[in-house]
């Protein structure tokens, strides 16, 4: 019995393994909830350190669970930096972690989240029940409704909107086109008191036939096992400007329902981001108004004494129009089945807590918006981005307010991934602890550190930066250092300073910024231009990575002229945690080389300190 054991074990090695060495995991994966316990979080991370995933292969996602594995759905989001999205599914108490594997092979899908078109609406369904429909035809408003003249009722078609929005129980919770407010329209996002070229246009009262919003098209609609959803572009369209009608705004929406919650639980749960583009020649200015952007209409069957607003401050339709607030749960009663939905403004947006509208009297319908216009005069400047995030939490039953700062704790302080990747196959070893055969010194010379017995280059001060004989384009990097213990009267960047220049033109900093507040010249930082996310430092001695992807910036020769068409992008990891997600470079740092067309070396700095580095390796992308 034991020998043939034995044999199993060897042949189901020999399975998994294949003939060639057997390779551990792509990446191991953990995460920590901290100070708050998680029920099903989605959580999601950028593959930025794993070549196969920016390669567009398969992936699966296993839990570590002792010496087992557990596979669980998992679902990468496509683009020029792949991010993997997974649901911490069941409980996961504060202050502990999971650890997952990432290895080559088909994700586990299983009920799907679908988005699914036809010629006028998209529909999002979870399993077989519809959470809402996006319409992108042109919905015409109702004959008959309103006091609106026949010849005026074409002003009020409209398109880029969300209704239904169904509750897990099925019932519609938005409403559209009522007889008070004929431009209603469930769930949408147009701006009210604005100016143009000194001219007044209100994108959202449609009735006065200055401005509009209007589906464009989709860039895309995902099905899958951890959410699905749509992205759609949409314009905000002036029509009496200097050029006639004229786009305004551009936006985008990127709506995302989880696989989460569903009919036996009683919730659903929405992302939706709107980023906002100016694309006019002059800026959009918006005045202070009362009411405007994110909006929501319930079902007219909400009224009065039935319904009710519930705001993050503990304010209700009495006292909550015109407060500020994290969260505002809208919630109404229709044949004693109670139902409701809990909007979230992330911490980064404008205006955050946004001031909100509620309508006040004790007779009314519920209408809510989260409306930074009501903070004061602001301006959209043409090619800057505007990005409001909003969640949605659409649950059964009245508002429960531990359940609802619980998902707010998701949202605003999500717990902490972090990602350790291994060294790829076929990757270029830039350093392994033996020579410095990949590395030149200044001005093409010899490198004058030295490499010390535990396997490490360390730099001698003063005989100046090092680089890369490769020149470098879009790429992935893994590199390991360690700043040295300075003595106490050494201050800033006289501790522990050198950087990876990246093309000799980009700095990522090193420095020993051991418990400090990030800050755009601290460890980590994209040097003088961007402070990390976080500051996740280790004390000096101790060893730290860095995982960058970086892309580089584009260009187009223009009558023999470089002309610079897209910046330069970066992802970093600093110690296995996102510290820099995708950030667009704008130009060179500090001291780093003029931009070009032209690929260059990586540098590593002589500040003048000892700085050490180990396993270095390079994946070059096409
Ligand atoms: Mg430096």
């Amino acid at each position: 019995m034991k020998a043939r054991g034995s044999a199993l074990v060897i042949m189901m090695v020999l399975l998994v393994c294949g003939a060639s060495a057997c390779a551990g995991p792509l990446a191991t994966i953990t995460v920590e909830a901290g100070a708050h316990a998680r029920i099903d979080t989605p959580v999601s991370v950028p593959l930025a350190s794993v070549p196969q995933a920016v390669a567009g292969q398969a992936l699966s996602l296993q839990e570590v669970r002792g010496s087992s594995r557990v596979t669980v759905p998992a679902q990468v989001e496509p683009g020029p930096t792949p991010r993997l999205h997974w649901i911490l599914s069941g409980t996961l108490p504060a202050g502990q972690k999971r650890t997952y594997e990432l290895v080559a092979g088909e994700a586990r899908t299983d009920r799907q989240v679908k988005a699914v078109k036809d010629e006028k609406n998209l529909v999002v369904s979870v399993g077989d029940a519809k959470v809402m429909q996006y319409h992108h035809a042109m919905w015409p408003a109702p004959k008959g409704v309103a006091k609106v003249p026949d010849a005026k009722l074409p002003l009020y078609d409209h398109s880029a909107f969300i209704h239904p929005l169904w509750s897990p129980r099925g019932t519609v919770l938005t409403d559209i086109n009522p007889p008070d407010h004929l431009h209603h329209l469930g769930i949408w996002m147009p701006w009210t008191l604005t100016s143009y070229e000194g001219k007044k246009v209100d994108f959202w009262n449609v009735g006065d036939a200055t401005g509009t919003v209007r589906f464009s098209k989709y860039l895309s609609a995902t099905t899958g096992a951890v959410y699905g959803g749509f992205q759609a572009e949409q314009d905000h369209v002036a029509f009496k400007t200097s050029k006639g009608e004229q786009t305004i705004l551009k936006e985008v929406w990127d709506v995302r329902v989880y696989n989460v919650g569903g009919s036996q639980k009683g919730y659903w749960l929405v992302d939706f981001q709107s980023t906002q583009r100016c694309v006019a020649d002059q800026p959009l200015i918006q005045e202070e108004y009362r009411y405007g952007g994110f909006g929501f209409r319930a079902t007219r069957q909400w009224k009065g004494a039935n319904c009710d607003y519930l705001t993050s401050e503990g304010k209700t339709r009495k006292d909550g129009h015109g407060t500020r607030a994290r969260w505002c749960d809208n919630y109404g009663t229709i044949d004693g089945q109670t139902e409701g939905v809990t909007f979230y403004s992330h911490p980064k947006n404008f205006q955050h807590p946004e001031p909100m509208r509620l309508w006040p009297g004790a007779n009314e319908h519920i209408f809510f918006n989260f409306c930074p216009s009501q903070a004061g005069r602001w301006e959209m400047k043409p090619g800057e981005d505007h990005v409001f995030r909003y969640r949605w939490f659409v649950h059964d039953g009245k508002p429960d307010v531990a359940e609802i700062e619980r998902i707010w704790n998701d949202y605003a302080n999500p717990p902490q991934v972090t990602v350790k990747s291994a060294r790829p196959e076929g990757a270029i070893v830039l350093f392994d602890g033996k020579d410095f055969s990949q590395w030149e010194g200044p001005k093409g010379g010899a490198v004058a550190w030295k490499i010390t017995d535990d396997g490490a280059m360390q730099i001698v001060p003063k005989s100046g930066s090092i680089t890369t004989k490769r020149n470098v384009e879009d790429f992935i990097l893994h590199a390991e250092f360690k700043t040295p213990q300075m003595p106490p009267e050494v201050k800033g960047q006289g501790r522990g300073n050198s950087g990876i220049y990246i093309q000799q033109r980009y700095e990522l900093q090193i420095l020993d910024s051991y418990g400090l507040p990030p800050k755009n010249n601290e460890c980590g930082s994209i040097y003088t231009f961007r402070a990390p996310d976080q500051n996740v430092c280790k004390k000096p001695g101790e060893w730290q990575t860095y995982d960058i992807l970086f892309r580089a910036a584009r260009f187009a020769d223009e009558g023999g002229k470089p002309v610079k068409k897209q910046n330069a992008r970066i992802t970093v990891f600093h110690n296995g945690v996102l510290i820099h997600d995708n950030v667009e470079i704008p130009n060179k740092t500090g001291a780093g080389r003029p931009e070009g067309p032209q690929p260059r070396p990586i540098l590593l700095q002589d500040h003048g300190n000892e700085v050490a580095f180990r396993n270095i390796w390079l994946v070059p992308l096409d």
